[in-house]
């Protein structure tokens, strides 16, 4: 099937409500040129130099979005452009962020990113780790940056049951979050979860982004 093709697919399968990023990591321009074309706007790249050079050579109106780890160092690279952040995972990189987005006068939005698969490799805080960080800032210190809500990925198995437990997680700590830090705030609304090969169960645990490389683009060629 045609990149046009996965995208009119999956865009007919989601309810309202839910985003759809393209994750264009490892694919060419002319790749994401066909997505574009087919009119998906929102677009997650996983690198900062792959990320910044695609960007600069693509249309405006583009959303872009960062998934992979993110350095430290490497926020003021990105600061200028990047309209979501899913991948905090620690109080420096969300001070960094706030820094750079202020030099721009922009205000950046950003996910926490949790740490719920049974991996030890996968990125994230644990929920306490999470909790602490929340209780440890003042949300008035942070004007250039809008929280909006949560990241995490799910232990890559076939074990949907295991894959739905994670989810519901993500969820139960999502709805505990907003209760005790942004009960005012519309803006603390995101649940990125879901991938190629579990946005299914995702969306049925309540997932609002689900972030989708292999199913749009076809296999990575590295
Ligand atoms: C690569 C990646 C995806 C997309 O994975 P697919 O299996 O190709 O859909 C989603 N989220 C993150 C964080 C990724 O690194």
């Amino acid at each position: 099937m045609s990149i046009r093709e996965n995208i009119g697919r999956l865009k007919a399968s989601l309810p309202q409500g839910v985003a759809l990023v393209a994750v264009s990591k490892f694919h060419p321009p002319a790749a994401i040129m066909e997505a574009y074309e087919a009119g998906q706007r929102i677009f997650g790249e996983s690198r900062v130099q792959e990320l910044k050079a695609k960007q600069q050579q693509m249309p405006d109106d583009m959303e872009w979005h960062f998934i992979g780890t993110l350095q430290r160092n490497k926020v003021k690279d990105i600061a200028s452009h990047i309209h979501t952040i899913h991948s905090v995972d620690s109080l420096k990189l969300l001070q960094e962020i706030e820094r750079q987005a202020e030099k721009h006068h922009r205000v950046i939005n950003v996910l926490l990113e949790i740490h719920i698969a049974r991996e030890d490799t996968k990125q994230g805080m644990i929920p306490d780790e999470c909790r602490e960080l929340l209780n440890g800032i003042r949300l008035k210190d942070y004007p250039h940056v809008r929280f909006a809500g949560l990241m995490c990925m799910a232990t890559d198995t076939d074990d949907t049951a295991l894959i739905r437990r994670e989810f519901r997680t993500l969820r139960r700590l999502f709805d505990e979050l907003k209760s005790a830090f942004f009960p005012d705030d519309a803006s603390f609304k995101e649940l990125s979860m879901g991938m190629s090969h579990d946005y299914p169960v995702a969306v049925e645990e309540g997932s609002t982004m689900i972030r989708v490389g292999t199913g749009i683009f076809g296999v990575r060629e590295y």
